[in-house]
């Protein structure tokens, strides 16, 4: 019996060791989840999961994905789940996995607990990057995006910049980046959809507030040390 207890205590720590660490970057558009993203995989070599990139993609060949981004309304959680569902299944996840801009609703939160515990994941920290209104609208309409490999730019601070510092792809402006209307229903949708997110963890000590006003640089590190802390 001693044996036997010794035997599932210690599969148990090592389960806990083995334990893949999942990681989440919210905030409204424009707050610089992608940029931070970016920054983080390269340090941590994190599985990305973006699902405004999957989204981007998929709205090539479809085009309902296609209307809904450009109006800046949520996609259905329905196709969400099945993308993620997909893409998990499809890439490994053992390094560990960052989530840019998923879960948005209850629905996907749910979603992602049932998700992660089937593959011996756990949250570790969300990371809720807030950033206002009027800023929010000056990043995003000075916003352009490298078309080969996706890095950010702000023709606010790089004026002469129309091709990509590292790979020289052609910079473009994103169809839902272009009108202020839609940029404005995305803060809103996102401003609406984030309540119910934070009182859906508000127990868990998952969340950590960043204030997205900060510099680039500085948010990195807050973010870079949390992620040590609890990885
Ligand atoms: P993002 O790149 O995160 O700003 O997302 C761009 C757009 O993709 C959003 O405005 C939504 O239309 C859609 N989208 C991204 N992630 C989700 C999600 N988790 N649920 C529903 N729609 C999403």
């Amino acid at each position: 019996m001693k044996d036997i207890l010794s035997y599932i205590q210690k599969r148990r720590k090592w389960l806990k060791y083995k334990m893949i660490k999942c990681f989440i970057l919210l905030g409204p558009p424009g707050s610089g989840k992608g940029t931070q993203a970016n920054k983080i995989i390269k340090k941590f070599n994190f599985l990305y999961l973006s699902t405004g990139d999957i989204l981007r993609n998929a709205e090539k060949y479809d085009e309902n994905i296609r209307n809904i981004l450009k109006k800046g309304k949520l996609i259905p959680d329905s196709l969400i789940i099945k993308l993620i569902t997909e893409y998990i299944k499809k890439n490994n996840i053992e390094n560990g996995i960052l989530f840019d801009g998923f879960p948005r609703t209850i629905n996907q939160a749910k979603t992602l607990d049932l998700i992660l515990s089937k593959n011996n994941a756990k949250i570790s920290i969300i990371f809720i990057i807030s950033l206002n209104l009027k800023e929010t609208i000056l990043r995003i309409k000075s916003r352009r995006v490298c078309s080969i490999c996706g890095t950010n730019y702000s023709i606010e601070h790089n004026k002469s910049t129309d091709k990509c510092k590292i790979c020289h792809g052609k910079l473009f402006q994103r169809n839902d980046d272009e009108n202020e209307k839609v940029i404005i229903n995305r803060f809103l949708i996102y401003e609406k959809q984030i309540k119910p997110i934070l009182l859906y963890y508000k127990k868990s000590n998952f969340l950590v507030n960043i204030n997205g006003l900060e510099k680039e640089e500085e948010i990195f590190k807050q973010i870079t040390k949390n992620i040590i802390k609890r990885n």
